[in-house]
């Protein structure tokens, strides 16, 4: 079911209004500064779509996890310090509040056009219990909201699930952001009705937190592709060597029952990068996977695997991306990530749909500057997980439905 957007709002709901706009500014900040504002960027056409129909908004964001309480460092003020930077010729100011008197007095006097970014959500005890009081606080701040932060949506917290709810209750509209939209768009329309073959790739640390995606994918995908530490339990479930790699031992007779029920939908890596240590700089090796070092461990695919992948992606109408391929943060075990990243690149330029889900994946591709070619990058990684085991997202639940 579709959900109404900011573009389906009349202009009467949007001229002279106050719109609450949840986002996800969640950002990497090393040393106060800012090294990836991917996030941010990405909610600028909402924003700017909604004050050029005449709104003033009232931003509301989470920052770290501050569990209930002030923390200064996790402070939204220099997240709004760079939003203001973006939104230039808009007058964008901090609160030091979130739903307070403060909050609903700067909100109060907003004319249209007027940006206010609220402190930290999470810095009240009720957001994360979805507690309705405050979510009635956080609608009393504005006349429409809008979420844009699908990066939060598998959460139901005050600011995403309750507030939607409490607003719609009120006759007011509660609807999805641009950014929201286009991430719903691309991840449902890959699992409902993908141009075939849809092939997944799957990859990152362990089985156990992609076992569900697994699942669900499983019957929807024309090949899955598996790489990175997960691919280890599968060598294992085979019967081979693994060496000292990451092996997930209690998912082992899980991954058995996989290998036999997919048949050939499941491709696994037919060789590896080994070596002695995860870190830059260690002496690696290219093996086949019968030959894995018993002192060494799986770091990356090797060169054969990513010949074979970028084979059956070359044929991709869609292809769906989650997790490295190796420890790809070293540049020793990089090389089967960027292959496939390049891979999945020229699966673009061919006319194939292209999904990257995952904040390390998402990271490594942006990395090695492929983003661009990519159909669509998520901004998020939990909740891109969640959506792709078919799991209702309550940010997403409690907005309003098209009509
Ligand atoms: P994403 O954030 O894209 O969903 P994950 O968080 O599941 O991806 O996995 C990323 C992590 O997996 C990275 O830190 C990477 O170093 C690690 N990883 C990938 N392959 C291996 C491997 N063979 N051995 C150990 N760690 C690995
Ligand atoms: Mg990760």
């Amino acid at each position: 079911m579709r959900k109404r957007t900011i573009a389906d709002l009349r202009d009467d709901e949007l001229a002279g209004k106050r719109v609450v706009v949840r986002v996800d500014y969640n950002v990497p900040i090393e040393d106060g500064r800012i090294t990836d504002d991917t996030r941010i960027t990405s909610t600028l056409p909402t924003l700017d779509a909604l004050l050029q129909r005449g709104a003033s908004l009232v931003l509301l964001a989470h920052f770290g996890r501050p569990k209930g309480k002030p923390v200064p460092e996790m402070s939204l003020r220099p997240v709004a310090a760079h939003l203001a930077g973006l939104l230039e010729g808009r007058t964008v100011r901090f609160v030091e509040d979130t739903v307070g008197r403060e909050a609903q007095g700067a909100a109060s006097m907003l004319r249209p056009g007027d940006v206010i970014v609220l402190e930290n959500t999470r810095f009240l005890p009720g957001e994360e219990k979805n507690d309705s009081a405050l979510a009635e606080q956080m609608a009393s701040l504005g006349d429409v909201y809008v979420n844009d932060a699908f990066g939060a949506a598998h959460r139901a917290h005050s600011s995403t699930a309750g507030i939607a709810t409490v607003m719609r209750a009120q006759g007011k509209p509660a609807v999805a952001g641009l950014l929201m939209d286009r991430e719903l768009q691309y991840l449902g329309r890959a699992l409902a009705e993908p141009a075939r073959p849809f092939v997944a790739i799957l990859g990152g640390s362990k089985i156990s937190g992609k076992i569900d995606v697994i699942r669900s994918l499983l019957p929807k995908t024309d090949r899955l592709l598996i790489g990175g530490a997960m691919a280890n339990t599968f060598f294992r479930a085979m019967g081979l060597a693994t060496g000292t790699s990451l092996v997930e031992d209690d998912r082992v007779e899980m991954a058995r029952e996989l290998l036999a029920q997919a048949g050939d939908k499941l491709v696994i890596p037919v060789d590896a990068v080994v070596a002695p240590r995860m870190e830059a700089g260690a002496p690696t090796q290219t093996v086949v996977r019968e030959a894995i070092p018993a002192d060494q461990s799986v770091l990356d695919v090797g060169p054969r695997t990513v010949e074979e992948f970028r084979r059956v992606l070359s044929t991709a109408g869609t292809v769906l991306w989650n997790g490295p391929m190796g420890v790809s943060e070293i540049a020793e075990f990089a090389a089967g990530t960027r292959g496939v990243a390049e891979a999945v690149a020229e699966a673009t330029g061919r006319g194939a749909t292209t999904i990257i889900g995952g904040g390390d994946s998402a990271a490594a591709v942006a990395e090695m500057g492929l983003e661009s070619r990519m159909s669509h990058v998520s901004t998020g990684g939990g909740a891109s997980l969640e959506f792709l085991e078919g799991r209702d997202l309550p940010g997403v639940s409690a907005l309003s439905e098209a009509a």
